[in-house]
């Protein structure tokens, strides 16, 4: 397949990358390891209403992806999924990037917007823990409906946890489990799970980690948690909710040649280049003074990367900027 542009990850950000590649009249395929589209969006919060998209007071994190698509679909980019990106090379002014599953794609530039990499979810060292994953332990949601009634314990103290245990607390009997009386979380959901713990909404068991699970072969019955002196409390469960943030690895963008800091691309501002031209990063995986980690930041990462390589696509021609209502009818 020949290209101008292979776009790495068909999360939100490469997404739109197609999008706007089909803006500046760039042909481009992108490529994605997960068997869906959406990223982290449609792997691990897919029901999870998002606050911070200008223009959507709230939209569920599956619509965004919808409606992603939908953007991208005037210029019909070519998706293939699942399937990595396991290597990337230069032959001549062509880059060459092949797959886990034998395709072989050659493009002008290359966009990486690979997020966390391949990832997973970080696994509470708990003993048996295994035999009840995908039963009574879930790392993320898929169908909220499907919780409704349960006593659901979540644990953690981060944007997920506390998204999770508000959302979950009108449908379900919610516990949420924190090691230590601090957030890291958006300071208005904070606010948030005190007043809905205030009112007997949520049960907050601050101070406590998780530290045995008790129940059948298959289902969990109660879970163990444990304070730094020893004492211990037990929680009725159906369902619990660990949430510990998900493991980063770039697997084999690790051998792209290109300047790694602890698991992200090194970018040049105000263009997102790597220190590879030709190679840009942007969204989760690009990293620069002051990166916030938000899809908002990668869409606007995304025009500047692509504009600045249009005169590389488009054999030195330079571009003259227009608004999207000068280009489409
Ligand atoms: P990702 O969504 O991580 O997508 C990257 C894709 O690249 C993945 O699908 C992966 O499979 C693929 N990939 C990686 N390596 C390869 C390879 N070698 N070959 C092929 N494919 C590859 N952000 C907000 O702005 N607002 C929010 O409210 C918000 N809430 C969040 C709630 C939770 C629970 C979480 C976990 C995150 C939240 N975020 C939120 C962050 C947001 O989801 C990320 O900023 C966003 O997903 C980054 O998009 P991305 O396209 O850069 O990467």
């Amino acid at each position: 397949m020949r290209v101008d542009v292979a776009i790495i990850g068909a999360g939100p950000v490469g997404l739109f990358a197609a999008f706007q590649a089909g803006m500046l009249g760039m042909k481009s395929c992108v490529v994605d390891a997960l068997d869906c589209i959406g990223g982290q969006c449609s792997a691990l919060y897919p029901e999870k209403p998002i606050y911070d998209i200008p223009g959507y007071p709230n939209i569920q994190a599956a619509e965004l992806v919808y409606n992603l698509k939908e953007q991208a679909s005037r210029f019909d980019p070519e998706y293939l999924l699942s399937r990595q990106v396991n290597s990337l090379s230069k032959d001549g002014d062509l880059f060459r990037l092949s797959t886990s599953k034998g395709d072989v794609i050659e493009a002008k530039i290359v966009l990486i917007a690979a997020g966390a990499g391949s990832f997973g979810p970080n696994r509470p060292p708990l003993k048996g823990i295994e035999k009840y994953e995908g039963k009574s332990v879930f790392y993320l949601v898929g169908k909220r409906e499907e919780l409704a009634g349960k006593r659901i314990t979540i644990a953690g103290g981060g944007d997920s946890a506390i998204d999770w245990a508000i959302s979950l607390s009108s449908i379900a009997k919610v516990t949420l489990v924190h090691r230590r009386a601090k957030f890291r979380a958006a300071d208005a959901s904070v606010k948030e799970l005190y007043r809905l713990s205030e009112e007997g909404k949520i049960n907050l068991v601050i101070n406590y980690q998780l530290s045995a699970l008790e129940g059948d072969a298959d289902h969990l019955e109660k879970i163990v948690v444990s304070d730094l002196d020893g004492n211990e409390k037990v929680i009725d469960t159906d369902i619990l909710l660990p949430f510990f943030g998900l493991k980063q690895n770039l697997g084999p963008i690790n051998d792209f040649g290109l300047d790694i800091e602890q698991n992200y691309l090194k970018v040049k501002q105000p263009n997102y280049e790597t220190n590879v031209p030709g190679i840009y990063a942007v969204g989760d995986v690009a990293k620069y003074e002051g990166k916030l980690k938000l899809i908002l930041t990668g869409f606007a990462e995304v025009s500047s990367a692509l504009h600045h390589s249009y005169s590389r696509v488009f054999d030195g021609k330079a571009l003259h900027f227009e608004y999207s209502t000068s280009k489409i009818n």
